[in-house]
């Protein structure tokens, strides 16, 4: 269990860091800078993401996003599994809107002119600029209130707009049959006692995934809880192009 300890030591620590590093993940920023003709480190920050995850999978979810480590923080409120249906399409189509958005915006300008590292950090959180509170705190309400309506990790389920592009990418790495991380099984090990399913914390079936002999799921975020969890040691995590898939 200790890799689970220091995965969560580090997202609360990440979570700590939110009031300074939201204004290096914020799209609304970079939607903001488009329109100024300024690249914003955030707009770098998904470039950076999306050729991260066609190696890594979507690492960042499990051990660095501070919106990540706030909902599996309020696992000890509600650690209902969240529905796995239709509804977690909505991401995709807050993205394409926002992918639109911010073309139109950046053709607008006339393109990127040049590059701001501080893009209106002034406004983060400080004691001298309130006004910084409402858009950190109005974030951290929402990913509150949905996580408590909804389950675990809804925000990542129903609303991120940074995972389609790591699904994006890990369908490219999966396609090139590139080198990188991920989940293999030995079904013929596996007792059905679901423990993993119970474990994780994007709600997976990870049962079935076991018994169908297909470990690659676009909404894994490869967190290793299944791994640590199962007690017949049925699920490994590998770095390498081979896949059950
Ligand atoms: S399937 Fe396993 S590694 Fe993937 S998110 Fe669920 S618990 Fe984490
Ligand atoms: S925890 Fe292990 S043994 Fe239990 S259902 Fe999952 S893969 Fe099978």
């Amino acid at each position: 269990m200790k890799r689970q300890q220091v995965r969560k030591g580090i997202l609360i620590f990440s979570f700590l860091l939110l009031p300074v590093t939201m204004f290096y993940l914020s799209p609304m920023l970079i939607m903001q800078g488009a329109k100024q003709g300024k690249l914003t480190p955030a707009l770098v920050f998904i470039f950076l993401l999306f050729g991260g995850t066609f190696f890594l999978g979507r690492v960042f979810c499990s051990w660095v996003c501070p919106a990540g480590a706030l909902q599996e923080m309020l696992f000890a409120v509600n650690n209902k599994p969240a529905s796995r249906g239709k509804a977690t399409c909505i991401k995709y189509f807050i993205w394409g809107l926002w992918v639109v958005a911010l073309l139109l915006t950046i053709w607008k300008a006339g393109g990127f002119s040049s590059f701001d590292l501080f893009f209106r950090t002034s406004f983060g959180v400080s004691l001298t600029d309130p006004s910084g509170y409402s858009v950190y705190y109005g974030a951290m309400v929402f990913i509150f209130a949905l996580s408590l309506w909804l389950g675990r990790r809804s925000f990542c389920q129903y609303v991120c707009i940074l995972t389609p592009f790591m699904v994006i990418s890990r369908g490219c790495s999966q396609k090139l049959k590139a080198p990188r991380l991920h989940l293999e099984a030995e079904t013929e090990k596996c007792i059905n006692c679901r423990i993993c399913n119970n474990n994780c914390p994007m709600s997976l079936d990870v049962n079935t995934m076991v018994q169908e002999g297909n470990m690659e799921n676009h909404d894994c975020i490869l967190c290793g809880a299944c791994v640590d969890s199962c007690p017949k040691k049925v699920i490994s995590m590998k770095m390498s192009s081979d896949q059950d898939s």
